[in-house]
């Protein structure tokens, strides 16, 4: 059993899961946890040791052996080690980027990782941000929400966030990248992206971040009653 307060955040690439879902966790005075970042650990940490993307079995291995672990700072966010090894200044290496969703498909990879979000989960409350939080990883959370919006909406706000960094990146080429990670994340065998059968499904064009973390807020304080 999970802790009673459990808050799935599914949806694709760049739909504001992460920034909405630090928000309520901030609101409510509980941990948050953007999974990807332990996807995007492992796929650095198999780059490291040059094992290719395709090749399953070895990724499997590599993430039994050397274990993703996930520490929570002061500040809300996270580091995240692999077998020891720190990987938070890599997760968004354009080679990770990459290599991801590739890696994402091992069977292996999957196991370790659901198991230890699992883990995480039982130690209290938590609000969760991934693409198989309500269908795998906490099917038993008290909320589960599915964020979306239009690939160019998504791709818009990708883009505008990448230039206030000083990022190069044209909005085709930020567009072409969300639009091949959608389809591989949801034609996947394993766990592809799709919403629980009970989730509230929430599309976001046209929505402030502050109207998508309120409107779930009031989802929230619904279940909790
Ligand atoms: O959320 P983010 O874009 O950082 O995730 C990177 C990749 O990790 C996704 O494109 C997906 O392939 C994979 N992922 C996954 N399951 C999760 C979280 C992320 O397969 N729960």
């Amino acid at each position: 059993m999970t802790a009673s307060l459990t808050i799935a955040i599914d949806g694709p690439a760049a739909s504001g899961k992460t920034v909405v879902g630090r928000m309520l966790a901030r609101q409510l005075g509980c941990r948050f946890l953007d999974t990807g970042l332990m996807y995007r650990a492992i796929t650095w940490a198999a780059l490291e040791v040059c094992i290719n993307p395709r090749d399953a079995k070895k990724l499997g291995r590599l993430a039994q052996e050397q274990p993703v672990e996930v520490r929570f700072q002061e500040d809300g966010q996270v580091a995240v080690l692999v077998g020891g090894r720190d990987a938070t200044l890599h997760l968004r290496d354009p080679r990770v980027e990459q290599a991801v969703s590739q890696v994402s498909q091992a069977a292996g990879v999957r196991d370790a990782l659901v198991a230890s979000q699992r883990r995480l989960a039982q130690d209290g409350p938590i609000v969760m941000a991934g693409r198989d939080i309500g269908t795998v990883v906490l099917a038993d959370a008290l909320v589960k929400v599915f964020l979306t919006a239009s690939v160019r909406e998504r791709a818009r706000r990708r883009h505008a966030e990448l230039e206030a960094q000083g990022d190069q990146t044209t909005y085709e080429e930020v567009l072409a990248d969300l639009q091949r990670r959608d389809k591989v994340d949801s034609e996947r065998k394993l766990s592809p992206l799709r919403p629980a059968a009970d989730a509230q499904v929430v599309v976001t064009d046209g929505m402030d971040v502050e109207q998508v973390a309120r409107f779930l807020m009031a989802l929230v304080a619904r279940r909790r009653l």
